[in-house]
């Protein structure tokens, strides 16, 4: 038996597997940082015999709230994630596995590696809608890219959209993958309207070195780039300082930012609520893309979610918050579920690839009904 994590995206430290019987394994912190959640490691297991994992210390994991009926994801062929039943104790995650073949992968949300983003901008490069954009550099020296969909026309609505600032949040990407395909799909009606009238500007991974290096909320400094917004440094925060300043060479009318939430089992939106420009026009916007939004797909909701901020005390650091206040436009911080969405729960997937896929798809429908009233 033999669990290994040297691979994207691995985090695993083996602290105890002399048998199947007794696996206990710990999560390592991001580097420069006290967070822990993420993790993704290989089985090489006894087939046919049950194995008894336990993921432990979880109590000052980032989330603790995040084990409550969270089930495992397992998968053979690292294309189809099927979920594991876990039972969690307030510290010890704990479940049984019998593998069918000699290795198996577990992760906590099915990985999207650095070189599945390296396949996805060069795939969206070759169309003709899309242009790809390098902004600068990360730490470790990875290349943040920029994807722009349609023509850049002044007169063109700007829609931002960035996903994956933390890095174990890889349903983000996975969402953002769907968006983008339906955009580049060139029989698509809808996809074909609104890039009439608006231009997208996509970041479909913000914190690569974080995601190769399998953490959950930071990038290689330990910084974690969604309170880098206000002050973003080239030491510290290089990811953001480069999107902030494309942002401000293009002007934004709309930003989305995309996210994985570990704890509420349901989709979601944060606004802007708390933004000192907030007003009722940016409301209105607000209140047409949910409701857009909600009659689009029932895998969105508008009943559970974050505390709204209270006027002028939102935090300035987070992004959606920044922009909207800086381009004084709609900004939202969309939310998965790492779990499930309990309004329509799949007891086999869970939240899935095809659903995350299919979710980003639908929210351009909510695009386009805000975008003729974004400016
Ligand atoms: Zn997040």
């Amino acid at each position: 038996m033999h669990i290994s994590a040297q691979f994207d995206s691995g985090n695993i430290r083996v602290i105890e597997a002399a048998s199947p019987q007794k696996i206990v394994l710990g999560i390592n912190k991001d580097n420069q940082s006290d967070f822990y959640q993420w993790f993704h490691f290989r089985l090489f297991g006894e087939v046919f015999e049950t194995h008894h994992i336990t993921l432990t210390d979880l109590a000052k994991s980032a989330y603790p709230d995040g084990w409550k009926d969270y089930n495992v994801l397992a998968s053979y062929d690292r294309q189809n994630w099927f979920r594991v039943d876990c039972e969690f104790d307030g510290d010890n995650l704990s479940f049984s596995f019998t593998p069918e073949q000699p290795a198996v992968y577990f992760a906590y949300f099915i990985p999207y590696s650095y070189e599945r983003h390296l396949d996805l901008v060069h795939d969206a490069q070759m169309s003709l809608r899309c242009e790809h954009r390098l902004l600068g550099e990360t730490l470790d020296g990875r290349d943040i890219n920029l994807l722009v969909i349609g023509d850049e026309e002044p007169a063109k609505k700007k829609i931002w959209i960035t996903a994956r600032q933390h890095p174990g949040e890889t349903m983000a990407e996975w969402c953002a993958e769907g968006l983008l395909y339906r955009l580049l799909d060139e029989q698509d009606g809808l996809s074909r309207q609104l890039l009439d009238d608006a231009v997208f500007y996509i970041v479909p991974n913000m914190n690569p070195d974080g995601a190769a290096r399998g953490h959950l909320r930071t990038n290689a400094a330990g910084t974690n780039l969604n309170r880098e917004w206000a002050e973003p440094g080239a030491e510290k925060s290089p990811e953001v300082l480069h999107v902030l300043k494309a942002m401000t060479d293009t002007g934004v009318d709309m930003y989305l930012d995309i996210h994985g939430d570990e704890a509420l089992p349901y989709n979601f939106v944060a606004g802007s609520e708390g933004i000192p420009c907030y007003s009722a026009r940016l409301k209105d916007l607000e209140d047409t893309f949910k409701a857009a939004l909600l009659s689009a797909t029932p895998e969105f909701q508008d009943e559970y979610g974050y505390p709204k901020d209270k006027p002028g005390e939102a935090n300035l650091t987070v992004a959606s918050n920044a922009v909207g206040q800086k381009f004084d436009c709609l900004a939202y911080t969309l939310e998965m579920p790492f779990k499930d969405n309990n309004n329509l729960p799949d007891p086999v997937y869970g939240w899935s690839v095809q659903r995350c896929r299919q979710l980003g798809e639908d929210l351009l429908i909510a695009v386009r009904a805000v975008v003729s009233k974004l400016r």
